[in-house]
Order: C-alpha cells, then structure tokens, then sequence
C-alpha cells in the first residue's frame, strides 16, 4: 500500500524514541518504569513506547501544577504575556504542521488530508482564539446598594484535569488548554491510550514556547485504575474536563464527589439527521456522507440516524449508494484515502458486532457491512448504511462511533420531530429544507447543544459545542468555556461613614 516515504517522515526521530511524562516542565519516566505500546492502526505496527503514568505520577503533577498556580511567574505574568505564549505556541504547532499531521494520521488513522486540512488548522485557531481571550477577561460593577460598593472579579479555577479521547487527539487538546490556560489555571492532560503522541510532541512545542514549569503538564497511561481515574478523584484537583463515553463519565462524575471538584463532561450521541422532500437532495447525499463517514463515523456529533422523508427516500438511497461506492478506503498516510481504520482493534469488533445486531434486529445492509475482504491487517470497516431500521432498534438508540449509518423512513414533521428527540442523547442534530420556517422550527424542536441547518460538521473556535441529556453539561468553543475555567468572586466594600 502507498503510504508516505521513509525520508519524508517527518515525526521519525519523535517515534525513534520512548515517549515520557511531563511534569514540572521535564521529561521524566513514570514512576513504576512502565510503558506500554502505541500503534497505527492501518498497519498494526508498534509506533512507539510510551510512560505508563499512574496515581503516583498523578500526584507529582498535581503538586507541581498547584505550586505553578499558586505561586511563580505564571500567577504574575501580565495576561498579554499570557496570551502571547498561547500565540507562540500556535506559530510552533503551524511551523510544525505537516510533522505533527502526518503523526495524528500514523497513530489515529485518520487521512492525512483531514489531518492536514482539518485537525492542525483548528488546533492552531483554537490557541489563537483564546489567546484572545487572555486579556479580556472581566469583572462586573454592580449598582446593588448605595452604601457598599460591589463588584466581581473573574478568577481562574485552579488546577485542571484534563481527560481526553482518541477520535481528535490534538484538537481535543486544544479545546482544553485553550480555554484553561487563557484563564490563568495550570493543568494536567491525560491523553487516550490510544492516541498519546500529538499531545507529548505538542508538548514539546509549548516547552519551546515558552510556558512556565509546572503549567502545563501531560501524564499519558490507562483510564479506569490507572492516571484517569487518579485524576478524577484526586483531592487537589478543582476541576475535571472529560470527552469521551457516556459510561466513562458517569464513572469520572462519581469519582470526583470527595472534593466535590468542578466536572464538565462532553458525552456521547446519537445525532438525527433529517431530510425534508423540498432539500436539495444532492447537498443532503453529501451532508449524510460527511456527517457520518468523517473521521471513520467516531465522532461524537457524527449523524448517525439518517431520518428520510418517505417520498424521496428511493431517489436519495440510489444517490447515497453511488457515493459510498466510490470512497476509497486505505492507509490514512495514502493521500488518495478517504476513509481510514477504526482506531483499534476493539473499536472494529464492537462496530461488527453492532453490525450483526442491526441484522439481527431485522435490519437490510445496503453498502458495506463488514471489514473489506482485500485488507489483511489494520482495524477497517467498510463504510456501511443499514435500511429498514426503526427508532426504537438498538442500532438507532446506541452510539456505535463507527461508519455505520442507519436510514429511517418518515412521513410527517410531527412524527420525525417527536422520533428525533426519542434517545438519550442530546449532541447535535441536522435539518435540510429549502423552507426557512420549518428550518428554524427544527432547530427550536430538537432538544440538542448544536444544530445544522443545510450543512454538518460545521465548527469555529467562537461557537460553542456541547450536549442536552445525556450527552452531557457544560459548553465547549467561544466565550462559554470560559465560564468553565474561572470562578466570580463578588466582594462587598462598605462605603458607609
Ligand atoms: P473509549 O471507551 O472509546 O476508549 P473512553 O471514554 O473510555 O472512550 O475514553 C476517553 C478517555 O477517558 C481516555 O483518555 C481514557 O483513558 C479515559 N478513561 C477511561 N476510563 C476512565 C475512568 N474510569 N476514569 C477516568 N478516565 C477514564
């Protein structure tokens, strides 16, 4: 299979090494001298070892983070001085653009033309946007009584966890270094275990530009028993911000209740994507591919219930399939490839498997349905749509995070609003219409944090991201995640003789 030269490899020396922690500014082995294996998933060899961080390597973090928080140059540094490392660091990560992408696709899978187009670019908006916000953080007046003089002063919250998931590792970084670092906190990231390199070579970079020791700090290792969940119990830890799972943040949620720290959590979804007969119906084919077939379907957003009003259903499935025919599966390093591997082994067998129960439920594959036939390693699945399935399947009420699309017929607005909103989850949601009122009806109907209108997959540092329900609280992007790292403070001065 094509995939990228040896001499063009720009990540090679990263990977020629074992990867370390970073705490307090050095690099260092976890305690324990584990480490374990990180590995490209198109290919299924070992790209590297890295540090097994765990509850003792947690707690050094923790203490150095604390001490950079609470004392030292980062707590006196003017905010223009913070905001210009943020900056600093988003001119390295571009100076290092096709390195750092080409690293995300090796131990992601994902295409290296997403990669390069899609996750540096935002990375690097995402730090130039809040580096924005640095210096214009404010505090209030307020007229409340003559005799006292009010105000509030906006603080950071302190020391932040920071548990990430593996479908946009250095973005995913971003949106929480972003926002807590503008703010003033210092944190502590734990990256999946899937996924560890972008952020350890990221974290080389803000070393190079310049953040003090102690701010910023990086302990990969496991979830459950291991640096996870030592950070969501940890004592001296104010906040917790996790994506990932819904069950793996019910778990970080009740971990945290001994210090009853700050937790924001961006869950799972079960996005419906709603075609109305009056759409441009070729638009919509490419909105339903994009919306669940980018980033291989493991997207938390991803349009996963294709919801089709009945009269156009046969002319947009014959559309669809034509499509879908057409992707290119393969290596993500190829440039040709449009859709890469799942992230691991166990992700592609529990997409197979919620393949068999959508059979089992009574539901008809029409493209794909299994791993391709001509790919002898890495974890593929093909890009698959699945028809005849009704919204109260497992398939249609479970987040599958995989290339897997289940299409619903409907047949009025009612019906398709009220079958919408029947899931636990509440991410985003699609509409495509060329009826501007019933477009923003949908948009007031459905009970999600981001809606689409005509388009998906449509995001800005300045928007903010979140979920209802279950898909969990808090927002993400824009002036909304700064309510997430600072505190208010209302101090009362009395003006009385
Ligand atoms: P997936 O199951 O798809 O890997 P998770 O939600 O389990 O998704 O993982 C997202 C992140 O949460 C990863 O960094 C993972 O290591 C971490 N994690 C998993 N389990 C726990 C846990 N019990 N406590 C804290 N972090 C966890």
């Amino acid at each position: 299979m094509a995939v990228v030269h040896e001499k063009e490899l720009l990540c090679k020396k990263f990977l020629s090494k074992t990867q370390k922690l970073l705490i307090d500014g050095k690099w260092v082995d976890a305690k324990s001298g584990k480490t374990f294996e990180t590995i490209n998933p198109a290919t299924e060899e070992v790209l590297c070892r890295v540090a097994e961080g765990s509850k003792e390597d947690v707690d050094l973090a923790v203490k150095a983070a604390r001490r950079a928080f609470e004392s030292g140059p980062w707590k006196t540094m003017s905010t223009a001085q913070r905001a210009k490392l943020l900056l600093n660091l988003a001119d390295l990560i571009e100076k290092n653009a096709d390195e750092l992408a080409q690293l995300e696709t090796l131990d992601n899978g994902k295409p290296i033309k997403e990669s390069r187009y899609v996750d540096v670019p935002q990375t690097v908006e995402t730090f130039r946007y809040y580096a924005g916000w640095a210096t214009k953080l404010e505090g209030e007046t307020i007229n409340a009584n003559s005799n006292f003089f009010t105000y509030t002063l906006r603080e950071p919250v302190g020391v932040v966890g920071q548990i990430i998931p593996w479908n946009f590792p250095m973005l995913m970084m971003a949106w929480k270094w972003g926002p807590a670092l503008a703010c003033g906190n210092t944190v502590i990231l734990k990256p999946a275990e899937q996924t560890p390199l972008t952020a350890l070579r990221i974290g080389e970079l803000a070393m190079e530009a310049g953040f003090p020791d102690g701010v910023i700090n990086i302990v990969t290792g496991f979830g459950g028993d291991g640096a996870g969940e030592a950070i969501s119990r940890h004592m001296d830890i104010d906040k917790v911000a996790f994506t990932g799972e819904d069950k793996t943040g019910k778990l970080i949620l009740q971990a945290s209740t001994g210090n009853l720290k700050r937790v924001s959590l961006e869950l799972g979804g079960k996005a419906p994507n709603i075609v109305f007969a009056d759409a441009d119906i070729d638009a919509a084919v490419k909105g339903a591919i994009t919306g669940i077939f980018f980033n291989q379907g493991q997207v938390c957003c991803a349009g996963s219930r294709l919801f089709l009003e009945e009269s156009i259903h046969d002319e947009f499935m014959t559309k669809l399939k034509e499509r879908v025919a057409k992707m290119r599966q393969g290596d993500g390093s190829d440039e040709k490839t449009h859709i890469g591997p799942q992230v691991s082994k166990e992700q592609q067998e529990r997409v197979l498997n919620y393949i068999e129960i959508a059979k089992g439920e009574g539901a008809t594959v029409a493209c794909g349905g299994q791993s391709p036939a001509d790919m002898k390693k890495g974890f593929f699945v093909q890009p698959t749509v699945l028809t005849g399935v009704n919204n109260t399947m497992r398939i249609a009420q479970e987040e599958v995070f995989g290339p897997v699309l289940a299409v619903i017929p409907f047949k009025s607005m009612d019906e398709v609003a009220e079958q919408a909103n029947a899931t636990t989850f509440g991410l985003s949601g699609a509409v495509w219409t060329r009826d501007i009122k019933k477009a923003h009806k949908f948009a007031s109907l459905i009970k999600a944090g981001t809606i689409w209108v005509n388009c998906y997959n449509v995001f800005d540092p300045a928007v903010p991201f979140g979920g209802y329900k279950m898909s969990g609280y808090g927002r993400e992007l824009g002036k909304h995640s700064i309510e997430l790292y600072t505190n208010i403070k209302s101090v009362w001065v009395n003006m009385m003789d």
